[in-house]
């Protein structure tokens, strides 16, 4: 067995790994890189000839994990694809959402490749998705191999991949929490007799503090929540339309319900409505926290969300929980950013992720009064909201990471899915605590031999 990484740079980016046993060809995800513009978006699939892979796995629904996967099926039309049933469904919304992004920035910014692939496309391809139950063993494609979806915790439908061939195996990790979140339980993954891991390392940078408790931070946040109602302000909070939307959904109703948080308006928008009904939709079939509770009917503060498309007017003592998380341009967070930016009275909470260089990580960055950029198009505005900055990660902590890696105590581990930094602090860490295991930081296209 032998395993080639297609994400052009050791970073997380466009996620995709391929295995090479024998004469057969697996696909590990098929990711688009959140920042990369046209093809330079894409996995570098340079060593895998046309029709020639056996079968595609995906682990989750993200855009790193799944966003050009329509690419690569077109260059793969026989592949079957497995999936998780609640990745395939949020991921074809997900992939659809794809398709109207790019028509637009083909119209706004010229990219001429944009749409990659079209809405016509995506339904042709959807016959090729087959749906498999955690804990499940299948046979991807006609390849002799064992293969097993794990619960990752990280979002509704993500898995760990084990797989099985000639007594030898292999776990990927793909995105993963160790930790329970307030939806997803924690993942519940395999330890025993694991010879390679291939782990996720995005929080390798990364030290939380030592007193670090979610529900501490959980109240912190309904203590601001709370400040910025009792100064008639409002709370904008950017999140990802996946995840995030539904975790922060769900905390706000436990704060409500604890007397945190006073009664007032919840907005969310656009794609994070679409994808919140298949997480109510699936309410009771996957492993969670508050089975068949329904986000969307069941949290009275919730604004039930518009159908159309309209831009989302302001409010005093309202929460709007809009996407994208890192305040992209022409998202609704973005948009909504300017009638809060200029108001000292309100506050920008942000839960999730910011790249630097987005709007989002600017606002961060930025001291209270600076002028900040929303859109490179348009003149800086000055910073007079407050803003805080919240820890939910659904990622696993290097701690936790660690000590799922120092269980399994494989032979081989693959490093992926983090920046340099983040993947040296493993290194060094398992240098001492895995003596005899050969770490691997695989670069791209490099062939390492797995067993
Ligand atoms: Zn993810
Ligand atoms: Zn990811």
């Amino acid at each position: 067995m032998r395993f080639r990484n297609l994400t052009r740079r050791r970073e997380i980016g466009a996620n995709s790994y391929l295995l090479e046993c024998g004469r057969h060809r697996i696909v590990l995800d098929s990711g688009m890189h959140p920042k990369g513009v046209g093809f330079a978006g894409l996995p570098d699939f340079g060593p895998l000839p046309l029709n020639s892979a056996d079968a595609i796995v995906l682990t989750h629904a993200h855009h790193d994990h799944i966003g050009s996967l329509p690419v690569l099926q077109r260059r793969q039309p026989d592949a079957p694809v497995y999936m998780t049933e609640p990745t395939g469904e949020v991921g074809s919304a997900m992939l659809h959402n794809s398709v109207n992004v790019m028509t637009h920035q083909r119209e706004e910014d010229g990219v001429m490749e944009y749409p990659l692939f079209t809405h016509r496309e995506l339904d042709e391809l959807r016959p090729q998705w087959t749906y498999r139950d955690y804990a499940r063993p299948f046979e991807p494609g006609e390849t002799g191999i064992d293969c097993s979806f794990h619960d990752a915790g990280h979002i509704i439908g993500s898995a760990g991949v084990l797989l099985r061939e000639g007594g030898q195996s292999l776990f990927y990790t793909g995105d993963v929490n160790f930790e329970s979140q307030t939806i997803a339980q924690a993942a519940d993954f395999p330890t025993e007799g694991i010879d390679v891991l291939i782990m996720e390392t995005t929080r390798g940078d990364y030290t939380r503090p030592a007193d670090y408790t979610r529900r501490a931070e959980k109240e912190r946040l309904a203590a601001v929540i709370r400040e910025t109602w009792d100064a008639g302000g409002a709370v904008l909070i950017p999140v990802f339309a996946l995840g995030k939307t539904q975790e922060v959904l769900m905390m706000l109703h436990e704060l409500y319900e604890h007397d945190l948080i006073p009664e007032m308006p919840v907005f969310i928008g656009g794609l994070s409505t679409k994808i919140t009904v298949l997480y109510d939709h699936y309410s009771n079939r996957v492993r969670r926290h508050h089975p068949g509770f329904h986000l969307l009917e069941d949290i009275e503060m919730l604004v039930a969300p518009r159908k159309r498309r309209r831009e989302i007017n302001y409010q005093p003592r309202s929460i709007y929980a809009l996407s994208s998380g890192m305040m992209t341009e022409n998202t609704t967070s973005n948009q909504f950013a300017w009638k809060v930016i200029e108001r000292p009275h309100d506050t920008i909470c942000f839960v999730g992720y910011c790249d630097p260089e987005s709007p989002g990580g600017k606002i961060r960055a930025a001291k209270p009064g600076e002028m900040v950029k929303l859109d490179p198009k348009l003149p800086a505005v000055p910073l007079k909201c407050r803003v805080e900055t919240f820890d939910f990660s659904a990622h696993a902590t290097r701690e936790g990471l660690c000590t799922f890696a120092e269980k399994v105590r494989p032979k081989k581990l693959l490093l992926v899915h983090g920046d340099e930094p983040a993947q040296f602090w493993f290194e060094n860490r398992f240098r001492d605590t895995l003596p005899g295991c050969e770490i691997i930081r695989p670069s791209l296209h490099e062939a390492v031999e797995l067993w």
